[in-house]
């Protein structure tokens, strides 16, 4: 007995297919007993009335013709549990991406393929089963990895809703990237709150510091984890640490350029070493100074636009102003790109005095020492001309880029990084926060370069995240994992090699060697499923039969 839910999306499906014929197409196939259209069927209205219609209806497989399953699906299986229903008696076609959005101009072909996609939706449902979740032990810690400003505040976050953390941070002092801050947009003093926190995270009872110490091995899944420490101090010293979750906040590097004589001249340094000058008042008095933006950003070695500096140039040339008002300060850039309220730190600077010049990539500046002067010189699209100056000081911009050990730490854990190297998020809107494996977070720099308030946002985000699996005892892994007939399982081992997660290992079994899948750790992505040469691993949920009903839905006519 299937009912089907077709929705309108207001005019996000329905402005584009026609959706009372879909519905009338789907209330005369095989198996559906009732069929309606929603104007929008997530809403909490419609939750609420699809309840009672499964029970009225004594419907025992429920189908919805909507939106994506990746952001919907739970809510829909939730109002099925509320009904008595399993969840996984629950089908999606998704109309709005597949039909509505691609096929706009064309609403009559959109509503073929609409009724097409609700078939075979139709046809998978009635050989689905219902499946129960693994419900799994949680050891009620948490592990950060990274003592920064990300790890700290995460840990505090964690140790707050009152929960046990193990801070593990490789440099023997904590404070990460930090340490090196001076001065910050809003007038915080960075190292004031640095040291703040750093006495909040030592003297909290329940979070322990492991300073000095790397991680050497990282095994478990999400509640399980088991977590050996480098040695420590005293030799031979090596801790293990059992935890339920994880958050990665390693942070990530400033890099050291190889142009515009730095290393080479003493008067060429980083914005970061412009801040410990001026911090410690090591400047002295200064005529010219020129900063050059996007030293090694933005280019082949690393295409991504580091986010920091342009606001960090601006700040640092307004306060080099302020500091003495006879210093010029020429900021050299390729687009400022001060985002949200950090554009007030350029409207500061320019009103300051502060002089910018534009240059492209195709003109890059060119910096030399002649007759032990510096001398920079960039064309000037504005004046028509090259421009020259001789600067006391010249202050770079350079590259944050990702830890060189982020990738031993991203097999240890089995999570991705992206193209540039930073860990890289399950989803940017909907986890933005969570790795793509359960259980494991991320906050700071070692996800992309960020500034302080976005990473003590993004930090207790992360905890937050974290203490909703270690609020309970116990934790419910998703139904939808593989599963292997070991009756014809050949033991060749081609799904431990496909698998990304490890979910699956080669184990004895009476006399022979057969796959058995850990369901705690499998993902369901069903890459396993597809490369098995026996046909003995499966994926719940994705069955061969409910494959082939699909596609014979999708064949008839
Ligand atoms: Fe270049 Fe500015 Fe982006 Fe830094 S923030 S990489 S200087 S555009
Ligand atoms: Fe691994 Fe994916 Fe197969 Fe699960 S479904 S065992 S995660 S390959
Ligand atoms: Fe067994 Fe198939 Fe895995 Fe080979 S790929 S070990 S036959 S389940």
């Amino acid at each position: 007995r299937i009912g089907v839910f077709v929705c309108h999306c207001g005019i996000n499906i329905g402005g584009f297919v026609d959706v009372p014929a879909v519905v009338e197409f789907a209330a005369g196939l095989p198996g559906v007993v009732y069929a309606e259209d929603n104007l929008f069927t997530c809403s909490q209205d419609t939750q609420e009335n699809i309840r009672p219609v499964i029970e009225e209806e004594k419907l025992n497989r429920v189908v919805v013709a909507s939106c994506s399953p990746s952001t919907h699906e739970p809510l829909f299986q939730e109002t099925l549990r509320e009904a008595g229903l399993n969840p996984c008696l629950f089908e999606m076609a998704n109309i709005r991406n597949q039909c509505s959005w691609v096929h706009m101009d064309d609403r009559e072909r959109a509503t073929e393929k609409s009724k097409m996609l609700v078939r075979m939706a139709i046809g998978k449902s009635s050989s689905l089963f219902g499946l129960s979740p693994v419900e799994l032990h949680v050891t009620q810690r948490a592990l950060v990895v990274g003592g920064g400003v990300a790890g700290m505040i995460s840990a505090l976050s964690v140790a707050d809703q009152g929960f046990e953390v193990y801070l593990v941070e490789r440099e023997a002092e904590l404070g990460g990237n930090a340490r090196r801050l001076h001065y910050s947009s809003d007038g915080r003093a960075p190292q004031r709150f640095l040291q703040s926190i750093i006495e909040k995270v030592e003297s909290n009872p329940l979070i322990t510091v492991h300073g000095g110490r790397e991680i050497e091995r990282l095994d478990g899944y999400i509640g399980n984890y088991v977590t050996t420490l480098s040695a420590g101090p005293d030799p031979g010293e090596q801790e293990t640490l059992e935890h339920g979750v994880v958050i990665v906040a390693t942070g990530a590097v400033e890099t050291s350029p190889d142009e515009y004589l730095y290393g080479k001249s003493d008067r060429v340094i980083t914005q970061l070493e412009l801040e410990r000058r001026m911090s410690g008042s090591e400047l002295g008095r200064l005529g010219n100074v020129v900063m050059i933006q996007c030293v090694g950003s933005r280019n082949e070695g690393h295409a991504y636009c580091s986010r920091l500096c342009c606001t960090q140039a601006a700040r640092n040339a307004k306060l080099l102003r302020e500091a003495n008002p006879r210093t010029q300060v020429h900021i050299l850039y390729r687009d400022m790109r001060t985002y949200g309220f950090n554009e007030k730190q350029y409207r500061e600077a320019r009103d300051g005095g502060v002089v910018f010049h534009r240059y492209d990539d195709s003109s890059m500046p060119v910096v030399d020492e002649v007759d032990g002067k510096l001398r920079v010189r960039v064309a000037n699209s504005i004046l028509g001309s090259d421009l020259e100056i001789e600067p006391d000081l010249l202050v770079l911009a350079p590259a944050i880029e990702p830890r060189g050990d982020a990738v031993e730490l991203s097999k240890m854990l089995k999570v991705p990084l992206n193209e540039d190297g930073f860990f890289l998020e399950a989803h940017i809107k909907l986890r933005p926060v969570d790795f793509s494996a359960d259980g494991v977070f991320m906050a700071g720099l070692a996800h992309s370069p960020k500034n302080l308030d976005e990473t003590i946002a993004q930090a207790k985000a992360a905890a937050s995240r974290c203490c909703t699996i270690l609020a309970s005892e116990t934790f419910e892994s998703e139904p939808i994992v593989s599963s292997v007939d070991t009756a014809i399982c050949a033991g060749c081992g081609t799904c431990v090699e496909v698998c990304p997660y490890d979910a699956p290992e080669l184990t004895p079994l009476e006399g022979r060697c057969v796959a058995i899948v850990n369901t705690a750790i499998c993902k369901g992505c069903g890459d396993c499923a597809g490369a098995c040469p026996s046909g003995a691993i499966g994926l719940l949920g994705f069955t061969q039969t409910q494959t082939i009903r699909m596609l014979n839905a999708a064949l008839s006519n």
